[in-house]
């Protein structure tokens, strides 16, 4: 079964989304849990939360994805905003536990010049914190692209933190197809090498989602531009062989691709028609 659907504005509520990704022939999608730029959630509504998962169950969704607010810093050097992203996630985790179906999604954070170690210790604390709050919902890792001071731009930063979190179960990878591509991971002519490297360094257990972009950008530019699937430097072809492939074709796949809803039925669509059932 082909688990795709998109990003979607979550103005209208919980249930409007999953209406929305039905409406564009999605089984799954992401929402941000708030303000891309951070601020306040809206008042949690228990009974919408319900209605959705009714209706997720009824149409077989996969897991959806709450992505954290961008702003988020949990590596920044000031201890207010670190302490203001481990708030914003714990209220976060604590609305989810209504949406058991959603994966929380975040980008582990930007050193701002403090350097990668430290990044990944001040990120350390953070998640360290959050697993030892027992909330059910997985954390997962974004991989990034590598712009400005992004820590997760590889592999082995992501796997650091982990280990450094002791491993935990509830903590996972979400992969995002133009970040690996803008951070040097060719997945265009060595998918099956960047899969093995990704698996001998996390584990492929790890992954529980994709984010399907193609790059505005050229491979290793360490930007983060996305395109609509089949129109940037990844191409078309590329993307049919990732989400075939028999060790990623399970996994719930979510387009970032700069469009509408609309849009992104259209891009849904096609898609469908180079899935092999
Ligand atoms: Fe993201
Ligand atoms: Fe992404
Ligand atoms: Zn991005």
């Amino acid at each position: 079964m082909f688990n795709i659907g998109c990003h979607l504005s979550s103005a209208k509520g919980m249930l409007a989304m999953g209406q929305d990704a039905l409406s564009v022939g999605a089984n799954t999608f992401q929402f941000f849990t708030r303000n891309p730029r951070g601020g306040k959630a809206k008042e949690l509504d228990i009974a919408d939360c319900e209605a959705l998962n009714d209706l997720m169950a009824e149409h077989q969704f996969a897991r959806i994805i709450a992505h954290a607010p961008y702003t988020l810093n949990m590596a920044a050097k000031d201890e207010g905003l670190r302490k203001f992203a481990l708030d914003t996630v714990v209220d976060d985790m604590k609305r989810l536990s209504y949406t058991p179906s959603a994966l929380y999604n975040i980008h582990p954070g930007s050193h701002v010049g403090q350097g990668v170690e430290k990044g990944i210790g001040l990120i350390t604390a953070v998640v360290s914190k959050i697993l030892e709050m027992d909330f059910q919902t997985p954390l997962l890792l974004e991989t990034m692209s590598g712009k400005g001071s992004e820590v997760g731009r590889s592999f082995e930063e992501i796997q650091t933190i982990i280990d450094n979190c002791g491993n935990h179960q509830r903590l996972g990878v979400c992969l995002d197809t133009c970040h690996v591509w803008s951070a040097g991971y060719d997945i265009v002519n060595k998918l099956d090498e960047v899969l093995d490297e990704f698996d001998a360094i996390i584990g492929l257990d790890r992954l529980q989602a994709i984010h399907l972009n193609d790059s505005m950008t050229p491979f290793a530019s360490n930007k983060d531009r996305h395109e609509h699937i089949g129109k940037g430097s990844i191409g078309l072809d590329a993307i049919v062989r990732i989400i075939n492939h028999p060790k990623l074709r399970h996994l719930p796949f979510c387009l970032e691709t700069p469009n509408d809803t609309k849009g992104h039925g259209v891009e849904i669509a096609m898609l469908k028609t180079k899935y092999l059932e």
